[in-house]
This record gives C-alpha cells, structure tokens and sequence, in this order.
C-alpha cells in the first residue's frame, strides 16, 4: 500500500517535470530564445530616411543600426533573400533567378528554418511574394503564409530583361495581421515576415517617389502590428528583431552591383542589443542567418559565407 502511493508520487513528480520542461522554452538561457527577421522589399536607406516611419526610427535609436549593409549579386529579390536566409552567396545556394519555378524545386543548401527545427525550435515564414516557395525544404517550415485570396497584380521591369513581368503580391497591412495571429498562438523561434509594398510602388513610381514613400509609411504600420503582437505574446524581452533589406533601387528597376541598388539597411533590436549603437563592421545580407544561429545558440554549416554581427550585441 505505502510503496504503491510512493509510485504514485514519483509518478506525479515525473509528470509535473516534465510539464515545466514543456512550458519551458527550448531556448531558455540562450543569446535570445526568439528571432524575427523583417524584411522591407527595396528598402533604400536613402528613401528610408526620408519616410514616414516613426517606429523604425525607434529601433534604430534604441538598438544597433548600419545604414550600409550590403547585398547580393545580382540585387534582386529571390538570390538577395535565399542568401538572406541561407548564410551563403548565390554562387553556393545557386537560386540566380527572380520568379517562382515551380519546376526548379527548393534550394540545396540549409536554411535558417532546417537548421532551427533541426535544433528543436519551431519557425514560420508570412511574406508578400510566392517565389519563397523555393525556400520551403520539406519540414523545415511550420507556417508558411502566403495569402493568396488577397493577392494583387503588379506589371514590372526587371534590370536586363526586355518584357515587363507580372507578378502576385499581397500587401503588408495583410501580412502582419497574419503574422500577428500566428504569433500570438504559436510563438515560433524563428520567424520570417516579408513587407514587398515598397518594391511595387518603386517598380511602378520610381524609388522615392512620393507613393514609394507612401509605402514605407505603410510597412511602418506592418512593423507596428508585429511589435505589439510580440509584446502580446510576452515574448519582448526574450526576442531579438532584424529590420533589414533585400536590396535598393534606382529610378524604378534595381538588380545591378551599383550602390543605389546594393546598400540596404540592417537594424537589430531586442535582448542583449547595444543602444543607440551605429555599427562600423561591415555587414552582409548573409549575415542575417549567422547572427540568428548565433543569437539561438545553434552550429552553423561549416561553409556559411556570413558571420554573426557580434559587434551590435552587449
Ligand atoms: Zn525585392
Ligand atoms: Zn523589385
């Protein structure tokens, strides 16, 4: 009788353990326990700063901030981001074209979601344009939110090509509201929010144009929503933030190594991040990646192109 409710008790403690182990983040104790990335498609410093965006502003001035990160050849909105989320330079991760291929598959090399889920985190990706499709390795993304129902048609004209293409896009106010709720449910480790309003109306107005400016305003309120649905979740003291770019613009195209087009903005925010810092080192789109792993206390692949940008954390 005694040893039987002795059992018990130790059955009970084990249970509650594990409980508390549950409820537990998987990445307590780390650098950050959760990452966002926010990337503003054709983010030029230069328009940037002359919008509206009063809570960008607020992360630059409470955080780390370079107005001079550069990124990838070709300046375009696929390889820029694939190096982005990947850590390696398109000659390693070869996604060279810029349109969804559903025949081309997935990228080749680990993302910044395989190497999270494989460490035990979960992820989520919320962007504007279907061509992220080409990141999804199987099981590596949990969410991938794509709102096609809401999707608009944008006519554009890329660097080199000779016909306008058209592409599907959805707008950030529609972005960040999914994002928002998925965050508030599944708090995810790491997570990817994609805002392509700028890059539409720079395509169809020209970069700084008054709608472009327009835009940022726009995305600004899309990085308002998700800031308060991290605070929502009680994840803003455990998470760090990444504002950056995949690449700028000129008159109303973008994608050569010019620095109109290659300079992009990179902002961190969040837990352990200086203040009020202006970071010197130099800083690349693949970077991204290795400060996330970094701050999540994961081992990069041996052959990743970016280094963690330490120099903006206490
Ligand atoms: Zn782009
Ligand atoms: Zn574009």
């Amino acid at each position: 009788m005694f040893r039987a409710m002795q059992t018990n008790l130790t059955r009970r403690a084990a249970l509650c353990l594990a409980l508390l182990l549950l409820t537990c983040s998987a990445f307590a104790g780390r650098r950050a326990e959760h990452v966002f990335i926010i990337s503003l498609d054709g983010g030029k410093p230069d328009v940037i700063q002359q919008s509206q965006m009063p809570v960008l502003k607020r992360l630059v001035a409470e955080g780390a901030c370079t107005w001079g990160a550069q990124t990838t050849v070709p300046s375009s909105t696929l390889p820029s981001h694939v190096s982005m989320l990947t850590g390696v330079q398109p000659a390693k991760h070869l996604v060279t074209w810029n349109s969804y291929k559903p025949e081309a598959g997935v990228v080749k090399v680990p993302t910044v979601f395989s190497l999270v889920k494989q460490a035990g985190g979960s992820t989520a990706m919320f962007v504007g344009k279907e061509k992220f499709k080409h990141l999804l390795v199987p099981g590596s993304v949990d969410e991938f939110g794509y709102n096609r129902k809401v999707s608009g048609e944008v006519t554009k004209l890329m660097e080199g090509e000779k016909k306008p293409t058209k592409e599907g896009t959805v707008l950030a106010k529609t972005v960040s509201a999914d994002a928002a709720a998925y965050i508030a449910a599944k708090q995810p480790t790491l997570c990817f929010i994609h805002f392509t309003d700028t890059d539409s109306t720079g395509h169809k107005f020209g970069w700084g144009s008054p709608e472009q400016r327009q835009a940022f305003a726009d995305e600004d309120a899309g990085l308002d929503t998700m800031l308060k649905a991290i605070r929502k979740a009680g994840l803003l003291e455990t998470s760090v933030i990444i504002v950056t770019a995949d690449h700028g613009g000129h008159a109303k195209t973008h994608g050569l190594n010019i620095p109109d087009d290659m300079t992009v903005p990179w902002v961190a925010w969040g837990k352990g991040v200086k203040k009020n810092c202006t970071i010197t080192a130099p800083v690349l789109t693949c970077d991204t990646t290795a400060t996330a792993l970094w701050l999540l206390d994961i081992k990069p692949p041996a052959d990743l192109d970016g280094q963690p940008v330490a120099s903006a954390f206490e």
